[in-house]
């Protein structure tokens, strides 16, 4: 009997045949396997033959949202800067899209990096994705050369070893604490519609820091990111950032330095956190990609909480809703500006 992912893979397949084959959309982002055990790869099939390519497993860690804007792009007929826009409709790409990635889409929408017109939303509700940095960390001295799945255990295996583990016990931080596994918007439902989850504590992997003394706090934050090597692949793997020019690669004026000196290094993390507060979808993508198993995503995370507290908004969770830090009214309380004529009034 095939497993959960074996079936939604045949459903995929079938679906982005259906959609090329119509020729509803030129390209259809999902994932092939990867060259390695336990990854898989965004990739793009633009004929109905290529849709035999595409997968769906517990690997598949990356946010497609982040990929969308330059496929769209590539898909539009070569113009130069000066040419005027084309006429007409331009083709359309689906996609695959959970929860947390459906949110980045509406966020997307909502900072005009997409055209909703031209995206067919194909929504699946996610059981979790694997993190394999836990199946590393249960094997640390064997090298893993195979991982096969079956929908509530993992097989394991290597040179010399073979064992069968619990899938449940190997999820993602982020997946663990999802409280909307269904996508928030979709054209297309793949699988079962997915309920929305209880949980008292969303944010218990942030109290856990939270609830630390300072010096504590200092203390972690140093231990996390010390051994950050600037690769910037959790910047990369994130749909939130898509500056054409990221304020760490600015030199004038330069915003923080570029070697790995522990102050340049936490400024980077703590203000790319900022710049993604109010938007981050706990996707975990930033975190799944980083070499250094670096845990970034609670910083995000704790803004995320912050956000829910002062403004009672979820990233993406309602796509027609303003954005809470890029929306004003003019009456809006700024006690907390220091104005010049308060400042004269505090005497500073
Ligand atoms: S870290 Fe900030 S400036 Fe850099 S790409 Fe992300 S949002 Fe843009
Ligand atoms: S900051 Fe990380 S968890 Fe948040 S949306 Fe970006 S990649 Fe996903
Ligand atoms: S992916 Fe990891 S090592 Fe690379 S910049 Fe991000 S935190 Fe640092």
């Amino acid at each position: 009997m095939p497993t959960i992912n074996e079936t939604i893979t045949q459903e995929i397949r079938a679906k982005a045949k259906e959609l090329l084959e119509s020729k509803e959309v030129a390209a259809f982002l999902g994932f092939c396997q990867g060259s390695l055990p336990m990854t898989t790869r965004p990739f793009v099939a633009r004929s109905p033959e290529e849709a035999d390519k595409l997968v769906w497993n517990s690997f598949c860690v990356l946010n497609p949202a982040n990929y969308l804007p330059e496929l769209l792009k590539s898909l539009e007929p070569p113009r130069g800067p000066r040419d005027p826009a084309p006429e007409g409709p331009l083709p359309k790409a689906a996609l695959l899209a959970t929860g947390c990635w459906s949110r980045n889409i509406a966020i997307q929408i909502k900072e005009n990096q997409l055209d909703r017109d031209r995206v067919v939303i194909v929504g699946i509700a996610s059981r979790g994705m694997v993190d394999q940095r836990k199946i590393r960390a249960r094997f640390p001295d064997q090298e893993i050369l195979k991982v096969e799945e079956q929908d509530h255990k993992l097989k394991v295996s290597g040179q010399n070893f073979e064992e069968e583990i619990n899938r449940w016990d190997m999820v993602r931080g982020n997946c663990l604490t999802c409280l909307h596994p269904d996508p928030v918007m979709l054209d297309v439902r793949i699988g079962a519609a997915g309920q929305e989850r209880k949980n008292d504590t969303p944010f218990q992997q942030v109290d856990e820091i939270k609830n630390k003394s300072t010096d504590e706090r200092w203390q972690w934050f140093q231990d996390e990111f010390a051994s950050c090597i600037r690769c910037y692949a959790c910047r990369n793997a994130c749909p939130l950032c898509y500056c054409d020019t990221c304020f760490v690669d600015d030199s004038k004026p330069q915003w923080v330095g570029k070697s790995i000196d522990p102050v340049d290094t936490g400024l980077f993390h703590i203000l790319r956190a900022y710049h993604c507060a109010g938007r981050c979808t706990d996707c975990g993508a930033c975190e799944s990609v980083c070499p250094m198993d670096i845990n970034m995503r609670i910083l995000t995370k704790k803004l995320s909480m912050d956000v829910l507290a002062l403004y009672g908004s979820e990233a993406g969770m309602d796509p027609e809703a303003p954005l809470p830090l890029s929306t004003y009214k003019t009456d809006d309380p700024q006690d907390f500006i220091l104005s010049e004529s308060g400042a004269a009034k505090e005497g500073i």
